[in-house]
């Protein structure tokens, strides 16, 4: 099977498993695991903040910043297709006791004009606006980047007005893969930012949340209250650092691939649309004939998986574990199918 549902689906290299073997552990509940404690100063140092705390998912990892950013009856900001309201079961609500705006952008890309709109006038009766949250690479609009243009104007419209900022930074690496830029000019943009190791990084396990030194404090309670706190967890730790290490230079081979596969959709006549391809996801439309069950079927006949992302939309991802023999196949089965 070429699995293209999501690059959650990585399973650990040799060289990550032995670095996994090999790794040093303790209870990191007692702040004693050194490959715990190694990773978290490592990706804090990456991103230019003081602290940063390993988490099992990024949903905990976005669930605790929104908790610890926030006070109940406050209002989170952010775009429509955000994975905090579309894919984390309203956690805001469940653990924060917060309400949420929707933005439309483009893409999943906000203007700071819009954000400046949307935060509310200080009214008994209002909620009060205290967060904003971007996503970065944004999974809904097709794995787009943000322009630090825009996140830099959108800090200036928070620090103005009170507002945090926080990074849903799942597939922070392929956004600055592209960009160029490094972790740290947009880490010095955020109060907080969230990065997954089980993405296109390929570790089995795990997101680190990035801040300050008394935001981490925080977050680390919230974690332990959530049900986080680990005990040997190097073993999930040392994959990430193995991760951070090597498969951060690969991310623009999944980029390529995904543009291979964009580049012969554009040539179907069943593909009535693509989203802009910037990293690793492919989103795209099929014409009115065809639903997405009846493509979806064909191809896993012919080997390959992917996943519907709407009523007329399909959406595959490129990871570590797709190469590019196993996507020119892929070109040849899109190519082989024929509206029945
Ligand atoms: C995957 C993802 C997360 C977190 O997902 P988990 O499966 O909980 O690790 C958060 N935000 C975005 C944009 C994601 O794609």
């Amino acid at each position: 099977m070429i699995n293209l549902l999501s690059d959650t689906v990585t399973k650990p290299t040799p060289g990550m498993l032995k670095a996994m073997w090999a790794a040093e552990v303790g209870d990191d509940v007692f702040r004693e695991d050194p490959t715990v404690n190694a990773l978290e100063a490592k990706s804090a140092t990456l991103f230019g903040h003081e602290a940063a705390l390993f988490c099992p998912s990024g949903t905990m990892a976005n669930q605790i910043a929104l908790k610890v950013h926030t006070r109940p009856l406050d209002e989170v900001i952010c775009d429509e297709t955000s994975h905090i309201y579309q894919y984390e079961v309203g956690g805001y609500a469940f653990h924060s006791g917060i309400g949420i705006q929707l933005l439309p952008g483009k893409n999943g890309v906000l203007e700071a004009h819009q954000v400046a709109a949307a935060i509310r006038p200080n009214q008994d009766w209002l909620p009060k606006s205290t967060l904003v949250v971007l996503e970065n690479t944004c999974n809904k609009g097709g794995g787009s980047v943000y322009p630090l243009e825009n996140i830099k104007a959108i800090r200036k419209v928070c620090l103005e007005r009170g507002l945090a900022l926080h990074m849903d930074g799942a597939r922070i690496f392929n956004a600055l893969a592209v960009s160029g830029d490094a972790p740290a000019v947009i880490g010095q943009e955020l109060d907080s930012i969230s990065v997954c190791l089980s993405k296109g990084l390929g570790a089995p396990v795990g997101s680190v949340l990035i801040g300050s030194q008394k935001f981490i404090a925080e977050a680390r309670r919230v974690r332990k209250a959530m049900g986080g706190g680990m005990r040997q967890a190097g073993y999930l730790a040392a994959a990430g650092i193995y991760a951070l290490d090597h498969h951060v230079v690969r991310l623009a081979e999944d980029h390529a691939h995904a543009r291979m596969l964009a580049s012969t959709l554009e040539t179907l006549d069943y593909v009535s649309g693509i989203r802009p391809v910037q990293t690793n996801i492919v989103i795209f439309d099929l014409v009115d004939t065809v639903t997405p069950a009846q493509l979806l079927a064909y191809l896993e006949e012919n080997g390959v998986k992917a996943s519907a992302f709407g009523p007329k939309t399909i959406r595959f991802v490129t990871h570590l574990d797709v190469d590019r023999a196993m996507i020119e196949t892929v070109m040849g089965v899109l190519g082989r199918f024929r509206v029945a």
